[in-house]
């Protein structure tokens, strides 16, 4: 879940207390994002809510963590792989944040082709790689 805060530029139902937001007004905005069964498609919703006065936001928050009972998932959830392997996933990893500050230097500076392919190569082979070290994770698609 995405929350921001932003200045309403068209004016919007609040989901909380069900009454515009003006425009000009401040707007808090919860983006949900649910991955689609069968599909690499994701579902997105938006939410609305007034940000100051009326603080239908903060009422929200409140009421539902209220309902909720607390889950710590910091993190994420941590993979079930042994040590040897996550050292070499760990290696892989940092390989593929180096080669991703590479191409961003080259888009940013020469713009070599070639050598942008060559290090996308290198992005795809890592994926190979990781594959059989915990599987690719989901922020590489
Ligand atoms: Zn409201």
């Amino acid at each position: 879940m995405n929350v921001w805060i932003r200045r309403t530029t068209k004016r919007v139902e609040c989901r909380y207390c069900g009454r515009f937001i003006e425009t000009g007004e401040y707007q808090v905005v919860c983006t949900y994002f649910m991955p689609l069964k069968n599909s690499s498609r994701v579902w997105k919703k938006q939410m609305h809510f007034h940000a100051k006065e009326p603080y239908c936001w903060v009422e929200r928050a409140i009421t539902e963590l209220a309902m909720r009972p607390r889950v710590e998932n910091r993190g994420g959830v941590a993979l079930d792989i042994s040590d040897e392997v996550r050292e070499k996933r760990n290696k892989v990893l940092r390989r593929r944040a180096s080669v991703m500050q590479r191409i961003g230097a080259e888009f940013e500076g020469r713009q070599r082709m070639p050598v942008i392919t060559h290090l996308t190569e290198m992005l795809e082979n890592m994926k190979l790689e990781i594959e059989s070290l915990g599987g690719i994770p989901k922020s590489w698609a």
